[in-house]
């Protein structure tokens, strides 16, 4: 494992004059550019070939530098690492790259400084834990059944890994799971291991609400040291769930033999009730506090994902603990932001800002893992 002391001690040698952000050009990558390098700082992206195109197309958001990689998990060779420490490299981890690197080897084999806390990636890759969080964050979230013959209501079974939603399927009963897993093994969605570790999760029927929020424990805050940001909102876009009803005009959806699907495929923007914005902002508090007993707490950006049901009820069903797709939606800040910066502040450039400020007080190692 790579330790806290460890890394501090390769931040102490960077010439902080030179800090290059880096990150794995997928996710949020033009985001996490653009953003550093409104504030200055020197970027480098690692992508495929198939992927320099696009980031060589935007010059406000394309990467000083490309590192061509053919497979991600190069990242973890020990010439790479050093071709990334030569250059003082701050990595800005985000979805793509704990899911093709894989949070274990991060925390295990990747001894290039990590901006956040990388402890809470290991957390936001099992759902056990995420549940764990939820429940110690006094949030309320949807029930879970241990087996298909408890379920007696509206489901959603669920796959481990951070899969976009591949293989989730709905369904409200004993007879019915075991059908529609069946189809899915059959069909090679999901492996046996996969269904075997399944986990059977209540429907909550509302709309969703993935709230970008960002700790600083830089900022003074209104409880004191360590401000909890609340940047901007996004709704996901999940294919083909999200326009289903299109199809409802020739029947319903047992009769056509149409499953719904969750496969992330992008983002919309969305605001919230006023009067909710006070709960959401607790919630992100909430889970902040106690992530600091669970792993040592969360640093920089961190979504909750959850749903409001009808009776103006939030439910979390999953946290993720780095930034999020979503943010991607405001290059130059939101709703949100807008009152609490002067200047256009995108969650990427919220890092850089960060970084800049921790370089300034000296205080890189609370920001850095
Ligand atoms: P997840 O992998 O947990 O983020 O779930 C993927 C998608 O499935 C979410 O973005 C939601 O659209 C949907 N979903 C997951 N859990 C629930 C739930 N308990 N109730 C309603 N929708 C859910």
């Amino acid at each position: 494992m790579i330790s806290r002391e460890e890394i501090n001690k390769v931040v102490s040698k960077y010439d902080k004059k030179k800090l290059t952000i880096a990150t794995i050009c997928s996710h949020s990558a033009l985001q996490i550019f653009h953003g550093a390098k409104m504030e200055g700082f020197r970027t480098l992206g690692i992508c495929t070939p198939d992927r320099r195109e696009l980031y060589e197309s935007y010059p406000l958001a394309s990467p000083d530098s490309l590192l061509e990689v053919e497979n991600y998990k190069e990242v973890l060779e020990p010439e790479f690492q050093e071709k990334l420490l030569k250059q003082n490299v701050i990595m800005v981890p985000h979805g793509s790259f704990v899911e093709y690197v894989g949070a274990s080897n991060i925390h295990e084999k990747f001894s290039v400084p990590m901006f956040g806390n990388r402890e809470s990636l290991g957390w936001e890759s099992s759902r056990k834990k995420v549940r764990e969080w939820i429940k110690k964050s006094s949030v309320k979230v949807p029930r879970e059944f241990r087996h298909p013959s408890e379920i007696e209501t509206v489901c959603i079974v669920k796959f481990s890994g951070a899969k976009g939603g591949r293989g989730f399927f709905l369904t409200s009963s004993e007879k019915d799971y075991e059908k529609k897993m069946k189809m899915k093994l059959d069909e090679g969605v999901i492996t046996k291991t996969e269904s075997e570790n399944a986990t059977i999760q209540e429907f909550i029927n509302g709309v969703r609400y993935y709230p970008h929020y960002f700790y600083s424990p830089l900022m003074k805050g209104r409880d004191g040291n360590g401000r909890i940001e609340m940047l901007s909102i996004d709704r996901r876009m999940e294919s083909n769930v999200e326009e289903i009803y299109r199809v409802m005009a020739a029947g319903t959806l047992q009769e056509l033999n149409i499953n719904p699907s969750y496969v992330v495929t992008g983002n919309a923007p969305i605001t919230i009730r006023e009067s909710l914005l006070p709960e959401v902002l607790n919630i992100g508090k909430r889970v902040r506090e106690s992530s600091v007993s669970l792993f040592g707490g969360i640093v920089g950006p961190y979504c909750v994902e959850m749903v409001c049901t009808p009776e103006l009820e939030l439910y979390a069903f999953e946290i993720s603990a780095r930034i999020v797709a979503g943010t991607n939606l405001y290059p130059l800040g939101s709703f949100l932001s807008a009152y609490m910066f002067k200047e256009p502040m995108s969650t990427g450039r919220r890092i850089g800002r960060e970084i800049n400020i921790g370089i300034k007080e000296k205080k890189l190692d609370l920001l850095i893992y």
